[in-house]
């Protein structure tokens, strides 16, 4: 094949059966790997143009008055179709759509060979974000000037379609041989051009190498030698403090004294091997401050430092941004190291045993082994988070992820070159290992095998960690995980290798086996149907309206029980059954090697039953007295779509003994960790009042009495006293008033869904169409999402619930004024908050003032630092809750923001004062320290 027709057609929609028509039809003719043709027309289909497709395509329906009709141009068409193969990007569309052009006016349809570019990108770009045409031609550098016009669409698709052959072309033979067994499957007729690539190909050389038939990027691991490193740090932190360095590797940068007296702070700390504590105001430049110090200790002193994040995406960035720039301004090297979680990691052993499976398996499976093979060529990780998979289930990344269970340890034959042991070899030679709260939870209850040995650790977003360690030390079940590995097992499934083969094998055993599956099956089914009228009795919706959270400790949970052990018994004699057939295949010597995976898969469901049973009975037979128990329900989901949750009541303890009392340098920072300028809450939260425990506020640089005003309306009812009704509805009309002066630019924060709901459709319902209003769980549910709508549009209102309350960042004039409809306590039936507080009053404590208060102080402030983040921002923060005022806990809120105007009066009069301020020019220079 060497002659290619690539196509894209606009048509007035999607169905030619209900009348949609051809509108425009382009395409571009390769030959020989150069474009040699392009050809472009409207078609007069004599139709009217829906409203919709002429603001995507710029097609108006007069345009086509003086087209030329689809016959006119099928001469030329198919001329050029004739002996060429027929390429589009999502093929299925656009030739079902010609095709039923074609044969309405008399044609024969196409029917020779085609590629689909979308399927093909996905194989050869197997680490895209997305395959849409105009992401990939961004991200490729792909010519796409007019998007949704059939003549752009079609020349970028052309030019992928010459990179993905790009691609294809240079892969090794071993890869082009696993491409060969997919190819089947594909929609593309891929096989004549692999069959031609695979001809022209080496085995694999340079950077490729293959191993047990698979090629692999080679990959040479060689621990830096540990150089004795002398330098004085007053030296490094007086070039610091130049500017010279850092100018030059960082145009633009700013002196911040907080910055300076945290670099000071964190180095004090490290070499006097104490626990610090550390709030860094926004704007500080909290990241190198303890970065830069971390660096100098761990390469100077060989003291590896383990730095905790606490989110994945926080540690790219470590890892990416800021360990480079700190390379450049040390005057000798940093090793870093970044290490996730085991499952990130993909299995080659796991990946081997996959490709040699012979049954035929899903489409999307398929493509996801393909895409597979070619990675393995490209990835230095292996993390599978590079990957945009076909199948992205959980079934099939647990299938590719590198497990404990499933670990055959040093006796793996890929040992020496797998993923997740070179990651750990890493961040054994590093100097500075860069981890998240999870891993790092994981290292602990583990006891230290996950991390490599260390004894000095900064904790980044700090103020998450007892959080963290709550959901950590705890265990969570769904119902969907026992009834699908149930499912799986004995459907004769398309991905089911065990059904067929230990029917064959072991048929009077199997027999037994599946029966008592089948029974476990529906005991399980059961069961949560006994949980789920339990958990009905139970609680409002969660943060998204569409969850609810139900403690698990009254007596009709004995109910529960009793379905429980029926599980129990009868799921112990399936795995009985299970583990006699894994007997009788083990010591048949006559198996041999033929059915090794079938064995290996065999192994991973006794493995997985095994895991689930262990949690099952954690969660629900055998619960101990100082954890907390709840399950979660998905209000519209099926009855059984319930998750079983538990968490020890307390971490505390747990992290003093298990961790702090274990480490001899600790950094805990944030920009939230003091409440009323103490930090005695979150050393209580984190088990930390036995230990002799440094702290320090370093201020943020950012002029907050220029940047920000604090609005408090005095007019908005008490909810105690007017009811919730009477709230919202006073809410509504203050959030109406302030987006009229502003012109939207809000972020409004609740703290629980209802009332966001009932709040959005009466303002829905007072502003006009020249507004945007975005709600959480009403448009999206994706905090992405959200963010994206409201930064894209003008005149946007964006309403969120708890998880807004953080996390966001929305820097400029997309956002002027945060909203908060209520102060951020905690709601009392939160199952983990509930139990904290119980334990509080049987000690005879406050839960108040020791855990509500705190708690929402924190909150608070987080909430109120989405609004500035660069010195160039100016917003208003305006409080809808009165008790703000009237409460006489009140002040610590305003107390715990920094300085700033405070404004109170009737919203009518605040509108005036929010105009002037939000108009008010900003002083030129709003940092305190020298540019
Ligand atoms: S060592 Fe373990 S995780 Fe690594 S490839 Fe082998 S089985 Fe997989």
């Amino acid at each position: 094949m060497s002659r290619y027709v690539v196509l894209d057609l606009e048509t007035t929609g999607v169905s030619y059966a209900e009348g949609d028509r051809i509108i425009q039809l382009a395409y571009t003719v390769i030959e020989e790997k150069k474009i040699v043709k392009t050809f472009n027309t409207l078609i007069n289909s004599e139709t009217t143009i829906p409203a919709f497709v002429q603001q995507l395509t710029q097609i108006q329906t007069e345009d086509l008055a003086k087209a030329p009709s689809f016959e006119e141009i099928v001469p030329e068409l198919m001329e050029d179709l004739n002996n060429s193969c027929f390429v589009a990007h999502n093929v299925d569309f656009d030739l079902h759509f010609l095709n039923e052009t074609l044969e309405d006016t008399g044609y024969t349809p196409y029917e020779g060979p085609v590629l689909d570019t979308v399927e093909l990108s996905r194989i050869a770009f197997p680490s895209e974000s997305g395959y849409r045409l105009s992401e990939l031609a961004e991200n490729l550098s792909l010519h796409h000037v007019v998007p949704h016009q059939a003549d752009s669409d079609a020349y970028a698709t052309a030019e992928l379609f010459l990179k993905i052959s790009e691609v294809f072309r240079k892969l090794p033979r071993p890869a082009l041989k696993h491409l060969l067994g997919i190819e089947h499957m594909l929609k593309s007729s891929l096989r004549p051009l692999l069959e031609e690539w695979f001809e022209q190909a080496e085995d694999a050389a340079g950077e490729l190498e293959v191993y047990r038939g698979i090629a692999l990027r080679k990959i040479n691991y060689e621990a830096a030698e540990n150089e004795n490193i002398e330098a004085d740090f007053n030296e490094v932190f007086a070039d610091f403090q130049t500017g010279e360095t850092i100018s030059k590797v960082m145009p633009g940068f700013i002196r911040r004294s907080g910055q300076e007296e945290m670099i000071n702070f964190v180095h004090q700390i490290f070499t006097g091997s104490k626990i610090g504590l550390v709030e860094a105001g926004t704007g500080t430049g909290k990241t190198l401050a303890y970065l830069l110090p971390a660096a100098y200790y761990a390469a100077v002193y060989k003291e590896k430092v383990v730095i905790s994040t606490e989110t994945i995406q926080l540690q790219e960035q470590l890892l990416k941004k800021e360990v480079p720039l700190v390379e450049k301004l040390l005057p000798f090297p940093v090793k870093p190291a970044l290490l996730k979680g085991r499952t990130h990691y993909v299995c080659l052993q796991k990946v081997e045993n996959l490709l040699d499976l012979s049954f035929q398996e899903s489409y999307e499976r398929m493509v996801s082994k393909a895409q597979i093979v070619v990675w393995l060529t490209i990835t230095g990780t292996g993390d599978v988070e590079e990957l945009n998979l076909a199948d992205a289930s959980d079934r099939f990344l647990r299938e590719v992820s590198s497990d404990i269970q499933s670990c055959a340890g040093p006796d793996c034959p890929w040992f020496s070159r797998c993923f997740y042991q070179r990651a750990k070899k890493a961040a054994k030679a590093a100097d500075v290992v860069i981890t998240n709260h999870a891993m790092l939870l994981s290292d602990i209850v583990h006891e230290s095998q996950i991390l490599p040995s260390y004894s000095s650790v900064i904790i980044d977003e700090a103020h998450h960690l007892e959080e963290a360690a709550t959901r950590h030390f705890g265990t969570q079940l769904d119902y969907a995980s026992m009834a699908q590995l149930l499912n799986d097992f004995t459907t004769r499934g398309q991905d089911n290798v065990l059904e067929p083969w230990l029917s064959l094998y072991t048929p009077e055993m199997w027999k037994r086996c599946k029966e008592k599956i089948q029974q476990a099956r529906e005991e399980w089914n059961d069961l949560f149907l006994s949980i789920y009228s339990y958990a009905d009795k139970g609680a409002g919706r969660g943060e998204t309206g569409d969850v609810s959270k139900v403690i698990v400790r009254d007596e009709s949970w004995n109910y529960v029980l009793e379905a429980a052990h029926r599980f129990h018994a009868v799921f112990t004699e399936a795995v009985d059954e299970l583990k006699k057939i894994e007997l009788e295949i083990s010591s048949d010597t006559s198996t041999g090697p033929a059915y090794k995976n079938e064995q290996t898969a065999l192994d991973r469901y006794i493995h997985e039953m095994d895991d689930l049973h262990r949690k099952f009975m954690d969660l629900i037979t055998h619960q101990q007295e100082d954890n907390v128990y709840w399950m979660e329900r998905a209000l519209k989901g099926p009855k059984q779509s319930i998750t079983i949750f538990s968490s020890p009541t307390e971490v505390s303890q747990l992290l003093a003994d298990r961790f702090f009392q274990k480490k001899k340098r600790v950094i805990l920072t944030s920009a939230t960790l003091t409440v009323n300028q103490s930090f005695n809450f979150v050393i209580r939260q984190l088990g930390l009042e036995d230990f002799e425990v440094e702290t320090k506020v370093v201020a943020s640089p950012f002029n907050w009495s220029e940047q920000v005003a604090l609005m408090i309306p005095n007019d908005i009812p008490l909810i105690q006293e007017a009811g919730e009704d009477a709230y919202i509805h006073s809410i509504a009309q203050a959030i109406y008033q302030t987006a009229e002066v502003t012109e939207g630019k809000m972020l409004v924060l609740f703290t629980s869904y209802d009332m966001l709901r009932k709040t959005y459709h009466l303002v829905s319902n007072l502003l006009d169409d020249s507004y945007m209003l975005i709600g959480q769980g009403i448009q999206s549910k994706s905090r992405t999402k959200l963010v994206k709508m409201f930064q894209q549009f003008d005149r946007t209102i964006l309403f969120g619930t708890s998880s807004f309350w953080e996390g966001v960042d929305i820097p400029g004039e997309d956002l002027s004024v945060i909203v908060m409809a209520r102060l951020p306590f905690s709601p009392p039936s939160d199952p983990v908050f509930k139990a904290k507080s119980d334990k509080l009053k049987q000690e005879g404590a406050s839960p108040f003032i020791k855990l509500a208060l705190p708690q929402a102080v924190l909150r608070f402030k987080q909430g109120f630092g989405r609004l500035i983040r660069r010195e160039t921002d100016r917003g208003i923060v305006i409080v809808l809750d009165r008790r703000i005022d009237t409460a006489r806990y009140g002040k610590q809120f305003v107390k715990s923001l920094p300085d700033m105007p405070v404004h109170r009066g009737s919203i009518y009069d605040l509108e005036t004062e929010i105009d002037a301020w939000l108009h008010k020019p900003l002083k030129e220079s709003v940092y305190d320290g020298d540019h």
